[in-house]
């Protein structure tokens, strides 16, 4: 890399919920943003198969096309969305850069949305047989298991609502949760009990994702009664909660014990300049309609910062 950096007022980085309405915003604010995106525009929002919670649409809307709505918006008020990752960011005073594998880039402001991924379960066999078998998107993979037998893991509103999904493809999905109750909002609840292809192992664990080349089963533990099982199966989807993508900030950024960013009300986080929003913030309840809210009010901070710095 050579040359100066790119000066910008303000660069977000990450291209779901968040970031795509404070670049909406921003960009109103005639802020000319820059935001960089990952491989998926859209986020989460973009994996989920239909979007039922997001206010404006009765009768649900579907991810892809809700990503790609905001990434429209966002193009429209003037935002430039470019395909990078950043490696690292260093915090300075009065301005922050930004490292990509391309370039350097120097933003007065940076807002970070960088959302959450989904976390692994960390057992033999799960890394070996990603992608060949163990999957952590059913939009994604999904048609990959037309009529063949699946296994859900996690007790959450994705993993219920994935198995949902899932159900309408494969010839039988396993839920299999480490309670004997479901975590997932109750609406989805009930359609998962009432689906017939759904059905549930309580109180257990997997241990281990068996195969070869490919995942053959399961090996599953329950937690009361110790006992050791194998399950058959082709496809293992995991849901069991999310990880923040933070790996990129300097220590002065402060962070829970998770790793999820801290931010005031306003989403100013521990270093001027530097703000977050959406699914990578603490606290954050994780919906859609929440890290735009989140997005909307670390645009606006980042825009008063501008103009009184
Ligand atoms: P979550 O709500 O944190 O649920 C994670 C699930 O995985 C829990 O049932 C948990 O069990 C289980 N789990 C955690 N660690 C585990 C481990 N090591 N082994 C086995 N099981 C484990 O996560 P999520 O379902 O990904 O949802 C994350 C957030 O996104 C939530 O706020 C959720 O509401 C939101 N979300 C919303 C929607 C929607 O509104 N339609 C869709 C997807 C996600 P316990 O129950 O025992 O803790």
């Amino acid at each position: 890399m050579t040359g100066p950096p790119e000066e910008r007022d303000v660069v977000i980085v990450g291209g779901g919920a968040a970031g795509f309405t404070a670049a909406i915003y921003l960009g109103r604010a005639a802020l000319q943003p820059l935001l960089l995106e990952g491989l998926v525009t859209g986020g989460q929002a973009a994996m989920a198969g239909i979007v039922e919670n997001f206010p404006g649409f009765p009768d649900g809307i579907a991810g892809p096309d809700l990503g790609a709505a905001m990434e429209a918006q966002a193009r429209k008020w003037g935002t430039e969305i470019r395909a990078a990752f950043v490696d690292r960011l260093e915090a300075g005073r009065g301005a922050h850069l930004l490292y990509t594998a391309q370039q350097v880039i120097r933003a007065r402001a940076v807002v970070i949305a960088t959302g959450a991924s989904h976390r692994r379960l960390g057992v033999p066999g799960e890394q070996e047989l990603s992608g060949r078998g163990v999957s952590y998107c059913a939009t994604c993979d999904g048609p990959l298991y037309r009529d063949r037998r699946v296994v859900v893991v996690g007790g959450g509103d994705a993993a219920v609502e994935e198995a949902l999904y899932l159900a309408r493809l494969a010839s039988q999905v396993t839920v299999i949760h480490r309670r004997g109750q479901l975590r997932a909002v109750q609406i989805l609840q009930q359609r998962a009990f009432a689906e017939k292809k759904i059905s549930f192992v309580w109180d257990s664990l997997v241990t281990r994702i068996l195969g070869s080349e490919e995942v053959s089963g399961v090996r599953i533990s329950n937690v009361r009664t110790r006992e050791e099982g194998e399950l058959p199966t082709e496809g293992v989807f995991v849901y069991i909660g999310t990880t923040p993508n933070t790996r990129f900030l300097p220590a002065e950024v402060a962070t829970d014990e998770g790793g999820f960013i801290k931010t005031d009300l306003l989403m100013r986080t521990s270093v001027a300049g530097i703000f977050a929003a959406g699914d990578v913030r603490f606290a954050s309840v994780r919906q859609l309609i929440a890290a735009a809210g989140d997005g909307a009010i670390a645009a606006d901070s980042a825009t008063k910062y501008l103009q009184n710095a």
